[in-house]
């Protein structure tokens, strides 16, 4: 760090703004989380220097792995592929998966290699609604995974506000599709994976679940897991899981060659080695004790925030959590997502607008904000000062315009952040 000062003080100075913002601010965007500086210390490493197409062992024949023999493309690999093999083997070990992948640049491009590998051009799938709680990739028309495919997409139903199960058995029965995707980035409840794969068996369809908000709640054992259930399971690893920016698929072996085979050659070219061997710390740090006491805490403080929102007369799109994220009905209050979004960052707290299902208005300024608690939690936050935030932002949200209420706002943020400060390490003094 100290040497980027000197070779470029604007990215020098960029990342020290960062740095404060980071440490200055209350976040409460459910998909962030800070990462330990272990693993930013291996994201750091030479091994962004390693070209290294191919995977660390090759398939035989009848599709099991030789780990014995090379199957990269480059020479110099010899510890790459540690890191690499040490994130495969202890991913599996994590969420008891016959196969990992891990070289999937993001969980978009997890996505992206399996619906490849699976599909053929305009074959039909099913995805959960972007409005309901689903992904950009999970069938909408502006993502490459809407354009391909025949997707239809099931959603919750209006009046509970939870997934329709009986109705996306129907859909199932009426327009069998050859895979359904499940899992979300705005769905506040336990998804029912043993439902799931019933519906996807009624109609011989694979089961992809893409788990990316919920996989350190799942590693901790704290959610039901897919992995029994699905074919194909994938992820981001930034997420709750707390790891480094990227993607993985887990998968059962019988699609394992032709998932590998589409990640690498079919959409990517060489694997971030130190993204991987970040995900290989990352993993190691799931698997210890402290990090399922840590999961708790955050699905406790969630619901301490839901609590505390409906003790103020907020509505919860379904009434609550089951996981580390809520929506936020802002209808009743008379403030927009959008509105919400932008006070809210005045005032040094930082949430994203988001739509609620049925939303009458457009994404861009939507009816909700979505909250979560993985960030908070890792600062070291519990419930006195989960209440405090609720309190704080109740105060801003009520007068969203006021400029000088939204400075009060923020001066308090200021005292709680510094209560609970983040350490970012030795070399990045805060
Ligand atoms: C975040 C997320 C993704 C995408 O991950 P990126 O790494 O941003 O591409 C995919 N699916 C779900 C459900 C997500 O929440």
């Amino acid at each position: 760090m100290a040497d980027l000062r000197t070779v470029d003080p604007e990215i020098f100075d960029a990342i020290q703004q960062e740095t404060h913002r980071e440490t200055d601010k209350l976040e409460l965007i459910a998909s962030e989380n800070f990462t330990s500086e272990a693993v930013r210390e291996a994201v750091g490493s030479v091994m962004t220097n390693k070209y290294a197409e191919g995977y660390p062992f090759r398939r035989r024949k009848d599709g099991t792995i030789n780990w014995e023999a090379n199957g990269r493309y480059y020479g110099g690999c010899e510890h790459v592929n540690v890191a690499e093999r040490l994130a495969i083997a202890r991913a599996k070990e994590l969420f008891g998966a016959e196969h990992a992948n891990v070289q999937p640049h993001s969980g978009s491009q997890a996505n992206m290699a399996v619906y490849f590998a699976l599909l053929d051009v305009n074959d039909t799938y099913f995805g959960l609604e972007l409005s309901h709680g689903g992904h950009l990739t999970h069938g909408h028309p502006i993502s490459f995974s809407g354009m391909f495919y025949n997707v239809i997409h099931y959603g919750v139903d209006q009046k509970t506000e939870v997934i329709d199960y009986d109705a996306l058995a129907e859909m199932a029965l009426e327009h069998k599709p050859k895979l359904i995707v499940t899992g979300a980035s705005a769905y506040p409840r336990t998804l029912d994976f043993a439902r799931f794969r019933e519906i996807a068996d009624s109609v011989g369809a694979y089961l992809m679940v893409d788990m990316a908000h919920i996989a350190g709640i799942i590693a901790a054992g704290l959610h039901p897991s897919p992995v029994p259930h699905a074919d194909v399971v994938t992820t981001t690893t930034h997420k709750t899981l707390r790891g480094p920016r990227g993607g993985m698929i887990l998968m059962k072996d019988k699609v394992a060659a032709a998932i590998d085979k589409t990640v690498f050659p079919g959409i990517q070219g060489g694997p971030l080695m130190h993204v991987i061997a970040g995900k290989a710390v990352c993993f190691r740090e799931a698997l210890q004790p402290d990090f399922k006491a840590y999961q708790k805490k955050i699905l406790e403080n969630a619901q301490y925030m839901a609590d505390a929102f409906k003790t103020l007369g907020y509505r919860l799109v379904s009434d609550g959590t089951d996981t580390h994220l809520m929506l936020v009905d802002l209808r009743e209050k008379g403030v927009t997502g959008k509105a919400a979004e932008n006070g809210l960052e005045n005032a040094g707290i930082t949430v994203n607008k988001n739509t609620i299902p049925f939303d009458p208005q457009k994404p861009f300024i939507a009816s909700g904000i979505r909250v979560g608690t993985p960030a908070l939690t890792t600062r070291g936050m519990g419930k006195d000062e989960i209440e405090k935030v609720v309190g704080l932002m109740d105060k801003a949200l009520s007068d969203i315009e006021n400029e000088q209420v939204l400075n009060e706002v923020k001066a308090e943020v200021g005292e709680l952040c510094a209560t609970f400060p983040l350490v970012v390490g030795e070399d990045r003094p805060v």
